[in-house]
Formats: structure tokens, C-alpha cells, sequence
């Protein structure tokens, strides 16, 4: 059934914004609404690339709401409802307004129902490089979301800030495993279709929500209690056991340098996907484009503490969790018999290691929706907390590292709010060391 789809945005003033302001990508998100759960029942067909689909957004008011946006790009808007009756959808861009029959009242939990279908897109980067969105693979598809591309599978609140948990069903032809964020509830095979519903009971930010769909091969462990599910492309197949060996080993390490892993489950999607050429800390299961070197397990583990848990809150903050997964990858090499972290430091400083290439580029601070995932945002970044840590020494430095993620476990963290923190834990004014290595232009002196 198509309810009406031509109301448009009400007059009233009491329409929800149709972004919430973030300094780089205003657009994304909405405002009016904070999403508390969301439901996605997916069925995929790897032919063709077709995905027909519910979501059912749990959401509650925080003002008078005669409509309301979700950020949606391209797909077929079939029905919508709110609190079961017929709701009016218009579609601008990639917002799509919904109107509720009678106003929402501020403060109340409502339930918005939208059934859609069509050919998922994949995004290209504002870099104009990457992609991103739902990207068609050999054989099957993956959801990668970091920073715009979850609205090409699902409409949302798609910004950092409004974190829900997740309940994601998806259905694939008998042969396939879909994959995604949190616990393994359901695998139910019926006819020539079978069905993976997951289950994810801590908060995720939507860039960390992920659907991954092939002929995958799967290994289970455990790193302690923690159950570990680990799909691997049957092209990368040596790597899954590798996989399920360095899990548990990277996750004990980062728990006790950064206190308890944050949540229930962990594992790792090993694709073969030539379409792109990165990895991403997808929220228990970190999605690698390919068989990864141990760094980067490493540095996408370490994200399960900043960025997953504790997630920016706005894309200018994003810096705050690609410096701890690459000082992280830094500390890793050191105690594995490789460079110490301030030999890496210094090797970078001196532009002796490939990755520094690029890194004064900008303030890691002041990156562009074009330069978001550029070097001075990770290289950069990890210089600064290994002077930091210098500056303040161990105790202080990890002390710091641990409070962060304690203070803002499963919500928003910005660079304000972790600069006052690092002055509070050492005692310390640390405005000199910020403006040198977070706020300045061009190569810092040492
Ligand atoms: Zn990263």
C-alpha cells in the first residue's frame, strides 16, 4: 500500500530541524527527535542489488513535532507511520520529511514505521576517492557508513551524536551469511532464503552500523567471556584463523592499557572487496576490505574504545578517535619488538615514515568534509598524545585515556571536553602543547 506521499514540512513552526548543525556536514542528523532504538529488517538479493526493507525507528520527542526529517538517499519510500496510523512523506534531497496525523507532543516516545525498497547507492567520498554507502561487491555487498553512507540503506538520524541501539534482521538466498553489529539471536533458514537476526544492546553510533553479505566462512572463539565471531571472504580464507588467534590477544592488551571492552561481543568481517581500499571499526565487528596486517586489527580493536563507544560529537572531533587507534598501533609495534612509540614519533617528525606523508597538511583539529580521513587527522593526531603523554608522563597519560572513556562511555566526546580533562588529571595548564600539535598551522618545532 503507498499512503500519501505529497505533505510536505509544515508551516507551524514546529517541524524539526533537517540537520543538526554539525560543523562540517550540517545536514546530517535532525533535530526535534532523539532515536532510542532502531529496528531494520532487511531482505537482500545479491542479483540485481535489490534490498527491500522496514525500519522501525523508536524515538523520543524533544519538542512539539507536527513533522519530523530522516535522512534518506535514494531508494523507494513505499509507506510511513507513526504510532501505527498513516503518516504523509515528502522527499527533498536526501531528507525525507515525514508528517504525522496529529502533532507529537513533546517528551513522548513515538514509533515511526517506514517500509522502503530499491536499489541501494554507493556513495563517493567528498574526497572524491573512497566510497561509502551500500557497495556492490563480487558476489555481494557491504555497508560501510563512516561518514555519510548509512542513509543509502536506512533512514535515520545519520549524526555521531544520536546514538540508539540496534536490532538488525536480514534475509539472504540459503549460502550467504549476512553479517552485523552485535550478537548472533536468530538463524533461521526457511525454504531457499535464510534469515540473521542481530542483535546490538549497547548504544552505536549510525556510521558504526554495518551489513556485510556473502558467501562468508565463519570462526568463533572467545577472547575471555567474550564471544568472538569472525566472517572471512573465501578468497582470504588463511586469515580468518589468524583472525580469531589476534582478537583476543589485541583485546586484552587495550583493556588493560584502556580499561574493560566496552561491549558484548567482538569479531571482524574479512571481505574481498576491490571496490574499496580501507578498513572500518564497524561497531564489534571491524569490517577489512581484505587479509589486514596486525596494525590494522589492532588500530580498528582500539576504535571499539574511541570512536565506537566513546564517538565524536561532531565529525570536527574526529581526530579524538583516530589518534588513539594510530598511537595505539604505535604502542603495539613497540611492545612487539618493532620501533618504540617515540621512534615512530620521531620518524614521522622527520618525514621517514610513509605514513607521515602529508600530515601538516592542516590542524588535525580543522579538518574539511574533503580532508576528514587525511593524514594530519591520524599521524598528526598521535604525535600530539605521545607529547602529551611525555608531558604528563605514564601514569597521568593512561589515567587520562581511561577517564575519557569511563566519563563518556556509550555517548559524545569533543575537544573541549577532553583538553579540561587532561588539564584536571596532570594538574596542568596544557594550552601551549593544543595550540602547538591540535590548533596550529604548518610543522610544529620541537
Ligand atoms: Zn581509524
Amino acid at each position: 500500500m503507498l499512503v500519501a506521499s505529497c505533505s510536505g514540512g509544515s508551516d507551524s513552526g514546529k517541524a524539526g530541524a533537517d540537520g543538526v548543525g554539525d560543523p562540517l556536514f550540517p545536514r546530517l542528523g535532525n533535530g526535534g527527535y532523539d532515536v532510542q532504538h532502531y529496528g531494520l529488517t532487511l531482505d537482500y538479493e545479491p542479483e540485481g542489488n535489490h534490498l527491500h526493507a522496514t525500519a522501525v525507528i523508536t524515538s523520543r520527542a524533544t519538542q512539539d513535532l507536527d513533522a519530523f526529517n530522516l535522512d534518506l538517499k535514494g531508494m523507494r519510500v513505499r509507506s510511513a507511520r507513526v504510532d501505527g496510523k498513516p503518516a504523509g512523506t515528502s522527499r527533498k534531497g536526501t531528507e525525507l520529511t515525514v508528517t504525522p496525523g496529529a502533532t507529537v507532543g513533546k517528551g513522548r516516545e513515538f514509533q515511526t514505521v517506514v517500509v522502503y525498497e530499491g536499489v541501494p547507492k554507493e556513495i563517493t567520498d567528498a574526497d572524491g576517492e573512497s566510497v561509502e554507502g551500500w557497495v556492490e561487491t563480487d558476489g555481494g555487498a557491504a555497508a560501510l557508513g563512516e561518514p555519510t553512507g548509512s542513509m543509502a540503506w536506512f533512514p535515520g538520524n545519520h549524526h555521531p551524536s544520536d546514538k540508539a541501539t540496534y536490532d538488525i534482521a536480514v534475509t539472504v538466498p540459503k549460502g550467504y551469511t549476512a553479517v552485523a553489529n552485535g550478537e548472533l539471536k536468530r538463524e533461521e533458514v526457511r525454504g531457499d532464503r535464510a534469515t540473521f537476526s542481530w542483535h546490538s544492546a549497547e548504544p552505536m553510533a549510525s556510521y558504526l552500523a554495518s551489513v556485510v553479505v556473502n558467501e562468508f566462512k565463519v570462526t568463533t572463539t572467545k577472547a575471555g567471556d567474550l564471544p568472538v565471531y569472525v566472517a572471512t571472504h573465501p578468497d582470504e580464507a588463511a586469515a580468518g584463523p589468524k583472525m580469531a588467534e589476534l582478537l583476543p590477544r589485541a583485546i586484552e592488551w587495550a583493556s588493560g592499557l584502556f580499561g574493560p571492552y566496552p561491549f558484548s561481543s567482538a569479531g571482524a568481517v574479512i571481505d574481498h572487496n576491490p571496490y574499496v581500499d580501507y578498513a572500518l571499526e564497524t561497531q564489534t565487528k571491524p569490517y577489512f576490505d581484505e587479509a589486514p596486517t596486525d596494525a590494522i586489527v589492532v588500530h580498528e580493536v582500539v576504535h571499539q574504545w574511541f570512536g565506537n563507544s566513546v564517538t565524536p560529537r561532531t565529525w570536527r572531533d574526529m581526530w579524538l578517535s583516530e589518534s588513539f587507534a594510530q598511537y595505539a598501533e604505535w604502542m603495539w609495534e613497540e611492545k612487539h619488538g618493532g620501533r618504540s612509540a617515540q621512534h615512530i614519533f620521531d620518524d614521522f617528525y622527520d618525514g621517514k615514515d610513509p605514513e607521515s606523508e602529508g600530515i601538516w597538511a592542516f590542524p588535525p583539529a580543522d579538518p574539511t568534509p574533503e580532508t576528514i580521513s587525511d593524514p594530519p587527522v591520524y599521524g598528526r593526531g598521535a604525535m600530539l598524545l605521545h607529547e602529551l603523554r611525555r608531558g604528563v608522563g605514564d601514569d597521568a597519560f593512561f589515567a587520562i585515556a581511561r577517564q575519557w572513556v569511563a566519563d563518556h562511555r556509550y555517548g559524545n566526546g569533543d575537544t573541549a571536553e577532553f583538553i579540561a580533562l587532561c588539564e584536571r588529571k596532570s594538574g596542568r595548564d596544557l594550552g601551549e602543547l593544543f595550540d602547538k600539535w591540535l590548533r596550529s598551522e604548518g610543522k610544529p618545532r620541537r
